[in-house]
Parts: structure tokens; sequence; C-alpha cells
């Protein structure tokens, strides 16, 4: 194998200078991601503008033998866009078109590195919406998204990445184009290919461009704040909600009141209700007049007030008090620089257990650290719960509060990662969700695909 040393000058050779950086010439931002993780320079960042370019970097890379980590917008919180010191980060960036919008078959051709709030506006353009929303819009891209399998917002009603995709082109290890971008929501053929690349993090290829699934923009929406006692109560109320409102119950949002009280003070918000409450519920609901749909959530929480299920409510008269509502929830941006630093959870549980699961996750970092700060909320319309824990205030002790958290989630049959995914983070607890017979059949995949073993090393398996 040639030596890898001579590879960033044979990488601006096929691509041009311009596109290949090394040394102090790459930006820090590419070292890490959001994940927090310890920065890495790698031996090259190759910045490509095409398919073919990528192609050309892969074969390359695949020759000398280097790794390969594909980035896009760098705000994955498992660290899986991390670089190796002797590999190559290969930067989405500069493949960031929307191509075509098809408005008559609802569906948008991106490349991989257009931001996921590009995609939202040239949808919206149309009188159509992206199903998947997220608090990074503005910086991740839609490449990391289906690479991730993100969630977010809007899976209540349409679920993750995955099932947004139609079509995919990937270029594999060896810089072979997989050119799988037939828009059709029916195509039985035999293995669905493009879905072993959502959600693998990177590991078996890189996206290059996207099908996306576009849906029809709701005439309205309504947005509300609920306070609840319990959260027996919390799940009483979506089920209502879901009788009522079925398929258009956009947002379930559940946030502890640890959460909220932190959110007022890190934003300096006011308390949206009289008096503070054990949990807030905030909810999106689409339909198609504004004025009926806001009557008729009136309604039923009239009827959920009158059954003690809900104990206070705030419904938006504007799109300003929605994104005022909002507010409290996103909170979540605030994060790394009010906890030092944050230790983040991402867990998947049975629905009617995550009360019970956060309960006793509490109690044991009670138990261990007195005072410590954790903030819980999540999107439990999907059975997703989000923990954050304030590390300076559990002695930085990461490994004891994980341990604590996946012995928990093993307890209660959940999954250690609900849409953040594997990276290097979880990587070590992937075996308390997934049976030995399923790892080995990824490993399987990984090697069919990836002989060399060169695509994003290091992450998601060992
Ligand atoms: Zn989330």
């Amino acid at each position: 194998m040639p030596d890898s040393s001579a590879l960033p000058d044979a990488l601006a050779q096929a691509l041009g200078a311009g596109a290949v950086l090394t040394g102090e010439a790459i930006p820090p931002r590419h070292h890490s991601d959001w994940s927090g993780a310890a920065p890495v320079r790698p031996l090259a960042l190759v910045r490509p503008r095409s398919t073919e370019e990528v192609a050309a970097v892969l074969r390359l890379a695949h020759a000398y033998g280097v790794p390969v980590v594909p980035q896009g917008g760098l705000t994955g919180l498992a660290g899986a866009a991390v670089p190796h010191a002797g590999g190559i980060a290969l930067s989405l960036d500069r493949m960031n078109a929307i191509e075509s919008v098809d408005a008559a078959a609802a569906t948008l051709t991106a490349q991989a590195g257009a931001t996921l709030q590009a995609v939202q506006e040239a949808a919206a353009e149309r009188g159509l919406r992206f199903g998947v929303d997220l608090g990074a819009r503005g910086s991740c891209q839609i490449g990391g998204n289906l690479a991730t399998n993100a969630g977010g917002n809007g899976v209540l009603q349409f679920g993750m990445m995955r099932e947004q995709c139609l079509g995919l082109e990937v270029v594999l290890a060896d810089g072979t184009v997989l050119p799988m971008l037939r828009p059709m929501i029916k195509n039985n053929t035999g293995y669905d290919l493009k879905q072993l690349f959502i959600g693998a993090e990177g590991t078996l290829g890189v996206i290059t461009r996207a099908v996306l699934r576009l849906r029809p923009a709701p005439a309205a929406q309504v947005t509300a704040l609920v306070a609840l006692a319990d959260f027996d109560s919390a799940l009483a109320l979506l089920g209502r909600l879901q009788q009522r409102f079925a398929g258009n119950v956009a947002a379930f949002e559940l946030m502890w009141r640890d959460f909220v009280a932190a959110s007022l003070q890190w934003q300096s918000l006011r308390e949206p209700f009289d008096a503070p409450h054990a949990f807030a519920a905030l909810i999106d609901v689409t339909g198609r007049d504004e004025e009926a749909l806001r009557g008729a959530i009136e309604e039923l929480l009239g009827e959920a007030m009158e059954a003690e299920q809900v104990q206070d409510a705030v419904i938006a008269q504007s799109r300003a008090q929605a994104a005022m509502l909002w507010k409290i929830r996103e909170a979540t941006a605030e994060l790394p620089t009010n906890m030092h630093p944050p230790i983040n959870f991402d867990v998947s549980l049975p629905m009617a257990e995550i009360g019970r699961f956060a309960e006793r996750c509490r109690a044991a970092f009670d138990a261990r650290w007195p005072g410590h700060i954790a903030v819980f909320f999540g999107h439990v319309g999907d059975g997703n719960l989000h923990i954050s824990v304030d590390g300076g205030t559990v002695g930085h002790d990461e490994a004891g509060v994980e341990r604590i958290v996946y012995d928990t989630v093993a307890a209660f049959q959940g999954s250690v990662s609900a849409e953040h995914g594997i990276g290097t983070h979880k990587m070590p607890y992937l075996g308390a969700s997934r049976t030995p017979q399923e790892l080995a059949a990824m490993r399987a995949i990984k090697a069919a695909l990836d002989p060399k073993g060169i695509m994003n090393p290091g992450k998601v398996l060992d």
C-alpha cells in the first residue's frame, strides 16, 4: 500500500489544490462536532463539488487504505463526524444545491450538503412542507440528517428521516457510485439498499444526493402549552388529542419542571402560568381553519380540565405567540453554555413507562450526587426522552451517570439511542439495545460493503 503521507498531494492533483486543506489551514470547526468530543486534526480536509469528486476521493483513500470520515453540518451529538488524525475529513459543504422540486409529485431532490432549513424553505416556496424539523435546522445538512436517521419535532406525524427518503445516491468505500434515485413510493424490487445507508452514520458509504418526500403544507396550525400534574395525565391528554385530531397532532413535547425552570432562567423568559406545575406539554395541531381549530382545542382542553387531567393551558393566538411558547422547548441550544458540560441522553422507552423511568433515574442521581442538576424533556409522543445532566454537579463522573441511565434503560427494555445515533458516545452500550445476532449481521454488512474498513472506522461498531 502506498505511503499515506502522499495522499493529500494525490487528492489535490485529482480535485485541484483549493479543494484539499492540510495542517493549520483546516478550520478548527472541522476538528470535532457538537458532541463535545475532543478535537482531532485530520490528515486532510477535502471539499468535493460533485459526486464524481467524492468518488475520486474514495478511490484514492481506498488505494491508500486511509480512513474517511464524512462531515455534514457537524451538529451531531454522538461523535460520528469527529475525524481521525491519520484520516480524511470529507466535507459535503460545497454540495449544497437544491436541484429540483416537483410540486405535483411532492418530491425534492437535493445534494447532501443542503441545510435542512434550505430544504424546508424550498418546499414552502411551492406550498409544500418537509416532514422533519429540529433545532439545528440552520446548520445541519440533509446528508447528515439521513446518515443519522434524524428525528426531531415532526416524527409524531411523519416519522423519522427514513420515512422521508424516496431515493438516495451513495458513493461506496471503493469509489463506486450507487445511484438509487428513482422517486417512487412503491418499489418492491428486492433489498431496499438505500435504507442500509440511512442511520449507518457514514460507516457504509457517503450519501451524496437524495430524493425527499414532501407533504402538503397545513392551512392552519395551532400551538398550546398545557400544565399537567403528573406523567399519566400527559398520556391521557395525548390519547384525547390523537383521538380527536387523528393524524393532525404534529407535536407533543413534554417538559419536566426542572427543564422548564432552567429554560426560563437561561433565556430570561416569564413563567407561562400563574404557578409552576410538575409538567408542561407543548402541543401543535394542524388543520384547515385556524379559528375552528383553536375552538376545537379549547373545547378539548376544557373537557380535560373537567376530568382533572389538565391544570392550566395557554393557546397561542398568533404565530409570534406560538414561537414564544416554542422558545421554552428550544432551550436545548442553551445547554452547552449553561451546563459544565452537559451529559446528554437520548433514550427510547415503552411510552407508558417514561414517567417511572424518569423518577427512577432521578432518585438514583439524587442518592449519589445530592444537589445535582439534571433536566428531563423529550418527544414523549414518540416514546423518546432526553436527559441532560450538568457534569459539574456530578463530579464529572460521566461513566457513573451513563451506567445509571443505561442500566435503567435495560431494566425497562428501552433503547440507548432514539434519534441521535451511536457514533462513538454510545458504542459501548450498543449491546444493551441489540442482540449478538443483530450485531453479527451488522458486521457482515459492514465487511461486505467496506472490506478495508476505511469508512468512518471506530464509529457505531467497534
Ligand atoms: Zn430530540
